[in-house]
């Protein structure tokens, strides 16, 4: 493609070679009159906003807009991945705009835990963050629930302005977005309209609400520090909870071993023998087994008896990184971010985690 083209819907650049990338455009539609890119025909065609990602440069370059602008920000965090969908650090981007945080995916989570509960748990996780919301809500998007009243909340905290939605890829942005269109019955032709921020080309997708104000869309930011990115499309599936997810419990004494497919390890290291609480997608295989067999079970079995990953996949990935815990005192979570986590109370007692090279464990207060 010679000369630079601009997104007549968005601003973005126009290009042709990394499909799912900001400004995608098939080859064949550069020769219409008005060119678009992927992103924006088919929320014009489809009324549906398509996940892009960012590259780190240019997100830091859209929070830094964020800053300057009067706006609510929007920041959506997925339950089941609170830590790996966290964004640390964004605050300091945001300028004094409020932030309303979103826990969405909530029908992830058992039933038998109290709503306000999950609230009060996000608000000192925000807190150890360094972030203060004006307000927590949680929904789920995909079934609907609390969808409205969240847009209520929203409502109420955008005093008449503009809304930025805000959040790393994966945790149901889009399908928000989707939802609240189609709740609203938005025009398809009036959705689209040129990104009004002076001398940038951003890929953001404008809503206009009632009063002349504009819902932001911004692109998903993608976190590296995802198990996502290691696995293919079919294994992913696997991982990804669909409907509440079943905690199951394992009594373990020390010495035992729990594989959560050949993606992550727990070691029982010493203790009294306790409950390792496992919550994650009910379709992960977890094996359980002793210390001393647990290397050459890994050796023999990953990608087999142990997956996912599948065994082809397995060959290019990452070698487990091993950390030593000591558990303090009260009810914790040890998370293997994009997998789940385990909940555990046995003060002083010793754990080992093992999970692929750049991912990160991370130890918490217990959510329930
Ligand atoms: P985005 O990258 O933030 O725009 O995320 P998407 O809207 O594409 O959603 C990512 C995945 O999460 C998709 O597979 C959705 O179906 C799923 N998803 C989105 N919202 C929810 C929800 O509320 N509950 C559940 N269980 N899944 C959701």
């Amino acid at each position: 493609m010679g000369e630079r083209m601009i997104c007549a819907g968005c601003g973005v650049e126009i290009q042709t070679e990394k499909e799912g990338e900001t400004g995608y455009t098939p080859e064949s539609a550069l020769k219409r009159d008005v060119v678009i890119c992927q992103r924006c025909f088919r929320l014009k065609h489809y009324n549906e906003v398509q996940d892009v990602s960012l590259t780190d440069d240019d997100f830091l370059r859209m929070l830094n807009q964020l800053g300057s602008q009067k706006a609510l920000i929007v920041k959506v965090v997925d339950l089941f991945d609170f830590d790996g969908s966290w964004l640390d650090g964004m605050h300091r981007f945001t300028g004094g705009n409020p932030v309303l945080l979103v826990g969405n995916k909530v029908d992830l989570l058992p039933k038998s835990v109290k709503r306000s509960k999950v609230i009060q748990w996000m608000k000192k996780q925000a807190k150890e963050y360094g972030l203060k919301p004006v307000d927590v809500t949680l929904m789920s998007a995909e079934t609907g629930e609390a969808v409205l009243e969240t847009a209520d909340t929203i409502e109420k905290y955008r005093n008449s302005g503009d809304v930025y939605v805000v959040g790393c890829t994966n945790v149901g942005k889009s399908t928000f977005i989707n939802k609240l269109l189609r709740e609203f019955g938005a025009e398809d032709e009036a959705m689209i309209t040129t990104s009004n921020i002076p001398g940038t080309t951003l890929d953001m997708i404008d809503v206009p609400l009632d009063d002349g104000s504009v819902l932001y869309d911004t692109p998903g930011i993608i976190n590296h520090n995802q198990l996502s990115h290691l696995l293919s499309k079919k294994d992913l599936k696997i991982i990804t909870p669909k409907k509440e997810v079943k905690p199951i419990i394992f009594q373990l004494q020390p010495s035992q071993t729990l594989f959560f497919g050949a993606m992550g390890r727990i070691d029982f290291i010493e203790g009294a023998q306790q409950s390792f609480i496992v919550y994650m997608s009910n379709d992960i295989h977890i094996h359980r087994t002793k210390l001393e067999k647990a290397d050459e079970l890994y050796t023999n079995h990953a990608g087999r008896l142990l997956s996912p990953p599948s065994e082809e996949d397995f060959s290019s990935f990452p070698p487990f990184n091993m950390k030593e815990w000591k558990i303090p005192s009260g009810k914790i979570d040890i998370v293997f971010p994009g997998l789940g986590w385990i909940t555990i109370s046995g003060e002083g007692s010793v754990i080992r985690t093992h999970v692929p090279d750049g991912i990160h464990v991370t130890m918490r207060d217990s959510i329930f």
